[in-house]
């Protein structure tokens, strides 16, 4: 029975992060419960204190003689309040971070709320009018217009936010509207709803027989009190959103609430009307851009019950409900989840354990689940349902490799292979669009042979060496080193070096070769100015170009009809990423990419362009068979004790002074060592980071491996005293990252 409770007192005072050790009373003992709130003494006198228990322990980490006891419990159970302050605390202990930092991430910060100007769109023209206008519109081919008439028949008021972000129209075509008189733009000061419901619950569809499976599986356990997640693994418009409507639906009628989790990117204009239709005023849909005075104002929505149901991105885990029945995660393999700012955690692992503190059940979906997931719902950790069939009858798109060691043999050394240029030629006579794809990202050029496809790996880590300044290749998980050659060690041949290509030199390419054609670049650069993101994405679904050339922002989310053929121009770029996810991610990416061809009526063709046409994760996505995939995937894991069949630790040093953060490092790694005796955890590095410099600050990494979750938790636990001790520590920055996705 834990002796000793942390104790974290009256949270509303700026000190939020003091957590106070007392013994628990005897008669307390079997009681008490982290998240209660309990009397303590404190200060002198006989002066208590209200507060929340964040931890119960066996560990006193003050001098047991001077410790004092908790007065008594202030409320049995525990509230909302308690709860949130327990998940917190959970946070810090697993992710690494202050209580202060844990609990800022899960309580929204108490603002004076600036009251904000909203502005809407209200239809002033009956639905007869609007539907001639509409007509019109169609046989002028002014799609933009079209589209904007057709949302606002559909619903008499939209948020202005919602034209830009989600129907991806810019104010020209709004001003035009208005300057016709079919529309009024409004301001007004209350937050609202982004879209006003007109039609009355919209009747939900008839599910079919894979959905309903899954919907009466999953509500069966969770009426008979078995709270085991539960995983849909269903192809992109199986109707997974149709279940999880389903599912809320059925929550609700309990009396409950629901979360639903969803990449912001992902959510597209139409899956919220779906929502606003069949659930009107009671769903709220917050996104990441919201101030937080707004997501305070929002949170208290929910916390009186105002709204039933929130979707959103990551954070609206937290959402105070008080009666919280499900939490759903679409998409769940996406890296959005994990947070990238300090404490970096990952929205599923603490949602599972938000649901198991107020007895919710957590449903997740992808049609590309993460190896994780995946992994566990095998092992009988989750319950695993399959939509295996596309609700609306649409083929999947056709897909064909491109071995780009072939095309070099032939004297092609063009960034599109001669069948791509052959299939945009087509799409081009017969005014269909094309899509080409650079799945580039980060910094990491690795190293390949253009003759064989050779990829240069380190020894230790089976992960890309990395090319860096002056001609050395790095690891990044262990630090190896080695210098770049100027022969292909496998094939002798001179066609190696880093592999770099970016969007602007395609997209040049692709002008000259086909001056006709009209050509839109879409990545980083051409995204910056305010609307960027939406101008191209508008121009190119109006039809206003043949052609989009993008890094992964284009595969996301949005539907183009028109669309007949997505060419991924170097499936290599994500595939030696230089970490153990690269083939998780590529997998998924090209599976992505490849689902964008062929939303309409004509049938899509996806070429995928390679080094490595053999490689595992091209040949699965190409034969859209996820089951081979993770067979692979989940094999090289173990192999490599990579999660999940270990768990990893990854933490991040940085420093102004290169020789100081070198010293500390190795000190850290001491420590480390000096914990980990019995060896149970494997200690990697420190290396170089990614990229070693940032801002002038230098960085490094190490990782730390462990079978056993627990054991990686108490040593991260056992490190803490040395980090806030040791001279040569305190002068860099430390940060944990737990089972690291974005790199660093
Ligand atoms: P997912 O979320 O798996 O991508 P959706 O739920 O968005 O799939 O469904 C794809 C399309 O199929 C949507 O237009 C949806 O309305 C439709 N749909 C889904 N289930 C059914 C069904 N049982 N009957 C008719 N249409 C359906
Ligand atoms: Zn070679
Ligand atoms: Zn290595």
């Amino acid at each position: 029975m834990p002796e000793y409770a942390d104790v974290i007192v009256d949270i509303s005072m700026e000190k939020l992060d003091r957590t106070f050790q007392y013994r628990i009373p005897e008669h307390l003992r079997d009681t008490l419960a982290e998240g209660m709130q309990v009397i303590v003494p404190f200060g002198g006198g006989n002066r208590t204190l209200k507060g929340f228990v964040t931890q119960v322990t066996d560990v006193c980490e003050f001098d047991p003689a001077r410790i004092r006891e908790i007065s008594g419990i202030a409320e049995r159970g525990v509230c909302l309040e308690g709860q949130m302050i327990s998940l917190a605390a959970w946070i810090r202990r697993i992710y690494g971070s202050t209580m202060n930092q844990a609990l800022k991430t899960v309580l929204p910060v108490r603002r004076k709320i600036r009251e904000k100007t909203r502005r809407r769109l209200v239809r002033t023209v009956s639905l007869e009018e609007a539907k001639e206008y509409l007509e019109l519109f169609e046989r002028k081919h002014q799609t933009a217009r079209f589209r904007l008439l057709a949302a606002l028949m559909d619903q008499e008021e939209i948020d202005y936010r919602l034209v830009s972000e989600q129907l991806h129209l810019t104010a020209q075509t709004v001003n035009k509207l208005e300057e016709m008189g079919i529309l009024r733009v409004e301001t007004d000061t209350v937050f609202r709803n982004p879209v006003k419901r007109t039609k009355e619950g919209a009747a939900p569809v008839a599910l079919n027989e894979e959905q309903q499976a899954a919907v009466r599986g999953i509500l069966e356990r969770a009426k008979a009190g078995d709270l085991t997640p539960s995983l849909i693994h269903g192809v992109t418009g199986s109707g997974k959103t149709e279940v999880y409507m389903e599912l809320i639906a059925s929550v609700l009628k309990e009396g409950k609430e629901a979360i639903m989790l969803i990449p912001e990117i992902a959510l597209t204009f139409q899956t919220a009307l779906r929502f606003y239709q069949r659930f009107g005023e009671q769903v709220t849909i917050v996104n990441s851009r919201l101030s937080e005075g707004e997501r305070y104002d929002q949170m208290e929505r929910a916390r009186k019950g105002q709204v039933r149901i929130v979707i959103g991105p990551r954070s609206a885990l937290f959402t105070p409900f008080g009666n919280l029945g499900i939490i759903i995660i679409d998409e769940e393999h996406e890296g959005s989840y994990k947070s990238e700012t300090v404490p970096r955690y990952h929205a599923r692992e603490t949602a599972l354990r938000r649901a198991q503190m107020c007895g919710a059940f957590v449903v997740l979906g992808s049609a590309t689940p993460s190896v994780e997931s995946y992994a566990r719902a095998l092992e009988g950790e989750y319950r695993l349902y399959r939509l295996e069939k596309r609700a609306l009858e649409k083929p999947l798109p056709e897909t064909e490799i491109i071995d780009l060691r072939e095309e070099l043999k032939a004297g092609c050394r063009s960034a599109l292979s001669r069948r791509l240029r052959e299939l945009m030629e087509d799409r081009l006579k017969k005014g269909q669009q094309t899509m080409l794809f650079l799945n580039r990202r980060g910094y990491a050029g690795f190293v390949s042979c253009r003759a064989c496809g050779h990829v240069i790996k380190c020894p230790h880590c089976d992960v890309s060496m990395s090319l860096h300044t002056g001609g050395r290749m790095v690891c990044h998980y262990c630090g190896y080193e080695e210098r770049a050659g100027k022969m292909c060690p496998s094939c002798g041949s001179s066609y190696i070096g880093a592999f770099r290509a970016g969007t602007q030199q395609v997209a040049e390419l692709v002008r000259r070769e086909f001056p006709g054609a009209r050509v839109l670049r879409m990545d980083l650069d051409t995204t910056k100015n305010k609307d960027g993101h939406e101008k191209i994405l508008e121009a190119f679904a109006e039809g206003r170009a043949d052609i989009l050339v993008g890094t992964q922002m284009i595969v996301k989310g949005h539907d183009f009809p028109n669309v007949t053929l997505v060419g991924v121009l170097a499936a290599d770029l994500s595939l030696y990423g230089g970490d153990y996810r690269a083939s998780e991610r590529t997998f998924q990416l090209l599976t992505q990419a490849a689902g964008r061809a062929g939303r309409g009526r004509e049938p899509g063709i996806a070429v995928i362009q390679t080094y490595s046409p053999d490689h595992y994760s091209i040949e699965t996505a190409a034969a859209q068979d996820y089951g081979a995939f993770f067979e692979k995937e989940i094999a090289y894991r173990r192999l490599m004790e990579y999660p999940p069949a270990a768990e990893m630790m990854a933490i991040y040093l940085s420093g102004t002074e290169q020789e100081a953060l070198e010293e500390g490092a190795m000190i850290l790694r001491q420590v480390i060592s000096g914990e980990n005796q019995e060896a149970h955890v494997r200690v990697i590095g420190p290396a170089d980071a990614r990229i070693a410099r940032v801002n002038d600050r230098y960085r490094k990494v190490i990782y730390l491996k462990c079978r056993d979750r627990d054991r990686l938790t108490e040593l991260m636990e056992r490190l803490e005293p040395a980090l806030r001790e040791a001279k040569e520590l305190k002068a860099l920055t430390v940060q944990f990252d737990r089972n690291p996705m974005n790199g660093y």
